[in-house]
């Protein structure tokens, strides 16, 4: 049999494929393959990745090291249920455990993706409280499983809701500093900072902190906009977690292995939560696999007390071969400093066309998680989308950034830049130029 055309492989993806997030049968792009920071389609064009695709494949398309060990663990042991042990579950654990800090955690559950770590460590915290409420923010997305789509924000979560609202999932309204108004000094994010602590300070005192299981929350929001808190705000809400005796959730699940710079972007504050989730990056992508870090205390917990959460798949060995293999990666090529290297090129970019484009009125960055809001109008800073509608002139500046390769993702009015984080500066600055380039294009037509 002939391999199939391009116009074949979209055909079928078009008729025959429930596509998430979408209407059906809509364009699609039928991809033929994929390496390094590019992935090529059939016609033979080729994309760079400034999303890592969902912000997944970290350690680019085919990292062969990984590759090379999901192929070793195949042909030794594809599967072996959740009660046995098995080499790379085990070493796979150790290494996050170590990874997250020793003297505060203990062991990991495992899950296939970043909607059922969040489902099982909502679960995990209500179970060890005896609590029922969870509160989360409206600029957040934890997943689209039941659970992890009521904690989640934004407007993803409205779906959900058909059947009613989930009682127990109570939201409250993060900091979006731009948006909200305030500038970047100094003096602008403390005053933000107070603003929204004290926010939840009486919220959760309204709600009854004895009635509060957790705060789960993404230690950088990414989906909705990269929204790098002002300073002093993450720590504040870990105090008035610890204070109350509610756990503090970090959902990693986009921000997490070396996204920031870091192995888990709440390292980068003055914090430790309770349970770290994670999923995505921890393989890079090439085999689903997730999972939830508990601290000590909680892992204790479970040692007198039955789990009660599971999955068939949980801990699969050829995706805990993966994770081992890629989380070695990271530590072993310090990707970390390779992140922090490139923020020092991507971070001034973006503030510069933030400065010189009419149409950008923010760039937020943070190691290689990046996001430029786009606005109409930089004095009132008027979105070019505002929240949760759509316009033409998004899409417009995503056509026109696939026209020239450059292969990106963003909600409302944010544009991500996420490139794979073994991108080059050679690489990372011919993308920039690209960027500049269709920024230019975007000022004249829609500013
Ligand atoms: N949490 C965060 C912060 C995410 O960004 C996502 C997905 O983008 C999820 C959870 C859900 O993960 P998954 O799509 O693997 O279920």
């Amino acid at each position: 049999m002939n391999d199939p055309t391009g116009q074949e492989v979209a055909r079928l993806h078009q008729e025959y494929v429930l596509q998430p997030w979408a209407k059906q049968g809509g364009p699609v792009i039928a991809v033929k393959r994929a390496e390094g920071i590019y992935f090529w389609d059939y016609d033979g064009k080729r994309y760079a990745d400034m999303s890592s695709q969902m912000v997944c494949s970290n350690l680019g398309h085919q990292n062969q090291v990984v590759v090379e060990a999901i192929r070793k663990q195949a042909e030794e042991l594809c599967y072996i249920a959740p009660s046995f042990a098995v080499k790379p579950r085990g070493e796979l654990a150790r290494l996050l455990v170590r990874i997250a800090g020793e003297d505060h955690f203990q062991r990991v559950f495992f899950t296939l993706g970043g909607s059922d770590s969040n489902e099982n460590a909502i679960e995990i915290a209500r179970f060890y409280t005896g609590r029922p409420k969870i509160l989360s923010c409206y600029r957040s997305y934890h997943g689209s499983t039941l659970g992890s789509a009521f904690a989640s924000g934004d407007w993803r979560r409205f779906a959900y809701e058909v059947g009613g609202a989930a009682p127990s999932f109570v939201h409250f309204l993060n900091p979006s500093v731009y948006e909200d108004g305030f500038d970047r000094t100094p003096e602008d994010e403390a005053r933000c900072t107070r603003q929204y602590l004290h926010q939840l300070e009486e919220q959760i005192a309204y709600e009854g902190p004895e009635t509060i299981a957790a705060i789960l929350m993404e230690s950088i929001v990414g989906a909705n906009g990269v929204l790098v808190p002002p300073k002093g705000y993450m720590e504040g809400v870990a105090e008035l977690c610890h204070r109350n005796g509610i756990l503090l959730i970090c959902d990693e699940v986009m921000a997490g292995f070396a996204r920031s710079g870091k192995m888990f972007t709440w390292q980068n504050f003055d914090l430790v939560p309770d349970l770290v989730t994670f999923a995505k990056g921890v393989t890079g992508a090439t085999v689903p696999l997730g999972g939830v870090i508990a601290s000590k205390a909680i892992s204790e917990f479970f040692v007198t007390h039955p789990l009660p959460c599971g999955l068939t798949y949980s801990g699969h060995p050829l995706a805990c071969a993966a994770g081992l293999a890629a989380t070695q990666y990271y530590l072993d090529h310090d990707v970390c400093a390779h992140v922090r290297q490139l923020e020092s090129v991507l971070k001034p970019t973006l503030e510069g066309f933030a400065r010189r484009h009419a149409c950008v009125g923010e760039a937020r960055c943070i190691g290689l998680f990046a996001a430029l809001t786009l606005v109409v109008n930089k004095e009132t800073r008027e979105l070019m989308a505002p929240y949760h509608t759509s316009n033409g002139r998004m899409p417009a500046i995503f056509a026109k950034l696939r026209e020239r390769g450059f292969y990106t993702f963003g909600r409302e009015s944010n544009l991500n830049v996420c490139p794979p984080l073994i991108i080059t500066e050679e690489e990372l600055r011919e993308q920039l130029d690209i960027l500049d380039e269709v920024l230019t294009w975007a000022d004249e037509e829609f500013c």
